[in-house]
């Protein structure tokens, strides 16, 4: 039956079913622990914003800001935006709780969770998808762009992703960008009058924030950059420096790299350091798979000090469509648990035994399930070994009677009961249970 559309998920979402939800909270979980090996923390911000946070923070002449939204008037007739990013709520939060001040910088966390952009939906890109990311705020020592840098391709190597390129460039900074965009602005507007024109985006963009023709995908926007001034050649001293630094340590810890002088990222807050990781498995449009960069010049945007910092943010669907089409991610995300145990109770009075039995299981960390009682042991036993179950635990009249269960192995997903069964006290049940899971 095809409900209403209206009753449907909206357009650019998608319900993650339990086989999807699984990896992806596996895939958040293997981010949350390599973050705590780098010195990262938790941290959470509301998934909605006053508007101002990501107009100021984004920048008003970005995609994200002009076109991609979701802004509502709440029931007060504030302005609020569903995040389209985390980085703006981060720096917005580190300035709220003056963190600067701790003097305990750089202020290292990590985030995961959805993220709502209205774009036009297609494979690879969602109105509501989910990002993790991670932020280093308070320091412009090039060693915290080398330890972010080497966190995320860390990541990509643990979820065992091939075919992935990690993209470096330098935007420069206030010193030396205005003259270096002036400048790849003039070269666009004279090839502009000699060859044709650029999209309708790209036009815009060639007033607003003129760097971002770069990222264009289309063949005649791309055609007229060709020969334009390289950012890397226009670097001040300062820049210089710092991006030797950061190629050099990225050597120095074995992560490889390619340069690209294109590489501009889209938001305006970035300065000097950004990457991009790409996945050769992905279509072309799609295939970034996460990036990010340094942003000097955020926390004085958003009405704090000026506090140098940097991060990234990853797509958490792309990146596990990625691995599925590369092979990687072994043992694959999230099915390192199955189902061990389901406890049957196969009279009515055998109810709160089996209550028992299921939760002195789950105590001690062994994935179980509960069956219906009343329904025959026949039946509990086939549903059990479809679901994977190794173990199953039986309690009739005949066990209540005795103050016992019966344990009965099964073989493996859809496999025939195996024979050997045998009774225990429910102290005894988990200690048994164990073993016969550490046999396998
Ligand atoms: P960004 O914040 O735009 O730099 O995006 C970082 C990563 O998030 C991208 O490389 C994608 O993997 C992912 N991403 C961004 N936008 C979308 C989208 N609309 N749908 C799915 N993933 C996205």
């Amino acid at each position: 039956m095809t409900p209403h559309p209206r009753l449907s998920a909206p357009k650019g979402t998608r319900d993650l079913l339990p086989a999807d939800a699984t990896a992806v909270l596996a895939f958040e979980g293997e981010f949350a622990s390599l973050a705590r090996l780098y010195g990262f923390s938790p941290l959470v911000t509301p998934a909605f914003e006053h508007t101002e946070v990501f107009e100021r923070g984004v920048g008003e002449a970005t995609d994200i800001v002009n076109k991609e939204m979701y802004t509502f008037a709440d029931r007060g007739g504030r302005s609020m935006t569903l995040r389209p990013e985390g980085t703006a709520p981060v720096m917005r939060a580190f300035i709220e709780h003056g963190i600067g001040k701790s003097g305990q910088l750089p202020w290292k966390v990590f985030y995961a969770g959805p993220m709502w952009r209205y774009e036009r939906p297609q494979a690879g890109r969602m109105r509501e998808f989910r990002q993790v990311g991670a932020e280093s705020i308070g320091s412009a020592d090039p060693q915290y762009d080398v330890e972010l840098i080497e966190f995320a391709a860390r990541f990509f190597d643990r979820l065992r992703i091939t075919e992935i390129e990690l993209l470096v460039n330098s935007m420069g900074d206030e010193q030396c960008r205005p003259a270096y965009s002036m400048a790849f602005a003039s070269f666009i507007r004279d090839a502009v009058e000699q060859r044709h024109p650029l999209c309708d985006d790209c036009t815009r963009r060639l007033d607003q924030n003129p760097l971002r023709i770069l990222d264009c995908k289309k063949p005649g926007c791309r055609e007229l950059t060709e020969g334009a001034p390289a950012v890397l050649d226009s670097l001040c001293f300062d820049c210089i420096e710092h991006f030797e630094a950061v190629k050099g340590g990225l050597t120095a810890a074995g992560v490889e790299f390619k340069l690209d002088p294109r590489l501009v990222r889209g938001l305006d807050y970035y300065t000097r350091t950004t990457f991009e990781f790409r996945c050769g498995a992905l279509d072309a449009a799609q295939d970034a798979l996460g990036g990010g960069g340094r942003y000097d010049g955020l926390a004085e945007t958003l009405g704090g000090e000026a506090t140098p910092a940097l991060g990234f943010a990853i797509g958490t669907e792309r990146t596990i469509a990625a691995i599925a089409k590369t092979g990687g991610a072994h043992p694959p995300l999230g099915a390192d648990e199955p189902l061990v145990a389901v406890v049957m109770p196969l009279v009515e009075e055998a109810r709160e035994v089996a209550l028992q039995a299921v939760s002195a299981l789950r105590s001690a960390g062994v994935p179980s399930d509960l069956g219906i009682p009343g329904r025959s042991a026949k039946a509990q036993l086939r549903t059990a070994s479809k679901a994977g179950a190794r173990v199953a635990v039986l309690i009739g009249s005949d066990e209540i009677e005795r103050g016992l269960v019966t344990v009965r192995f099964l073989e493996a997903a859809g496999g025939e009961p195996a024979p050997d069964q045998l009774q225990c006290a429910i102290e005894e049940l988990v200690g048994l249970v164990a073993e016969a899971r550490t046999e396998k």
